[in-house]
């Protein structure tokens, strides 16, 4: 039988209108709305797309957007400059740094400079940390939405063997982490894993976050298996996961399709950092003015 289709998309609008009615109930409480700020640092294309959506994307759900738009020439010294600036404002309680950044800044300090209370992307080290640790904190995007479809898709995560494919900062790592929060037994594998289909097939759920097109093969995909694709490659057909659909859902339970999977949890999961940002933030003052 082939697999349920995992409409990414769908559940992506599920999740914004259920932020946008959160997000007034904020604004009605505190008398503003949460504040998401946006640094890009010069022109790449794919950039600017990328940080129009996520500005048009937060208005919609009625929260503000704070767009910082600098020159490629920018100095490390202003921008860690800047990020101290919206780390102190009070009416900022996400910030969002597109990367890459240019050559010649270093990402890792820039990264390191934003206040964990901020850091919707999840990407500090102490964000990450707390991750590992089972401690609460803001979740990179991409992987929490890949924990929602899952949730959604009602794909039993306790208990379960879970195989990411890919050891990344953004996705790998942190997927693992929350797998492993929800009680799965998670293998993660890279470019130096033996026998990767081996170790494939013994997935329930199995998780491809590698940038390779298709790399991911019917036969690697156990029977009734949940199968999320991360991978977003651009190929001559268009745009392509990273494990082969036509093939996998022959076989799986369930799968994400690409484009319309993940790749529109991601914002959505960055709206509701910010949320639970301000949430968090809003407490806080609440708690030390008390
Ligand atoms: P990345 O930083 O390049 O990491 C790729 C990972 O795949 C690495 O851990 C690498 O192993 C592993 N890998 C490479 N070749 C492999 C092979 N032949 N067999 C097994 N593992 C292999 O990429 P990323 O940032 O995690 O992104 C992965 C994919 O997800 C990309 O296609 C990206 O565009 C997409 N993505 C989508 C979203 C979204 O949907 N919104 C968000 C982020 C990323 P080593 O560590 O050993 O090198």
């Amino acid at each position: 039988m082939a697999a349920t289709i995992i409409d990414g998309k769908a559940v992506a609008a599920e999740v914004r209108a259920n932020i946008a009615e959160l997000v007034s109930e904020f604004a009605a409480a505190h008398d503003r709305a949460p504040g998401l700020a946006t640094v890009l640092v010069g022109e790449d294309p794919a950039s600017q797309v990328y940080v129009g959506n996520k500005r048009k994307q937060t208005e919609e759900v009625g929260m503000r957007s704070i767009h910082h738009g600098l020159d490629a020439s920018t100095s490390q010294a202003d921008l860690l400059a800047l990020i101290r600036d919206l780390n102190a404002a009070d009416e900022v309680d996400g910030i969002l740094v597109q990367l890459p950044l240019p050559d010649g800044i270093d990402q890792d300090a820039v990264v390191r400079t934003i206040d964990a209370r901020k850091d919707v992307d999840g990407l500090t080290p102490i964000s990450a940390g707390l991750l590992a640790q089972g401690r609460p904190g803001l979740v990179p995007c991409t992987p929490r939405g890949v924990m929602e479809l899952l949730g959604h898709a009602g794909v039993e995560v306790e208990g379960s063997e879970a195989v990411v494919v890919g050891r990344s900062i953004l996705v790998g790592r942190p997927l693992a982490s929350l797998l492993l929060n929800a009680s799965a037994t998670v293998t993660v594998c890279h470019s130096r894993t033996r026998d990767l289909g081996e170790v494939c097939r013994r997935a329930d759920i199995l998780v491809a976050a590698v940038g390779a097109p298709r790399m991911v093969r019917g036969d690697w995909v156990k029977p009734g298996a949940a199968v999320i694709d991360v991978g977003i490659n651009r190929t001559d057909d268009g745009l392509v996961g990273d494990v082969d659909f036509d093939a996998a859902k022959e076989v799986a339970g369930a799968i994400t399709p690409v484009p319309g999977g993940v790749g529109p949890m991601t914002i959505a999961m960055l709206l509701s950092n910010t949320l639970r940002a301000a949430t968090a933030r809003a407490k806080a003052t609440a708690t030390s003015s008390a």
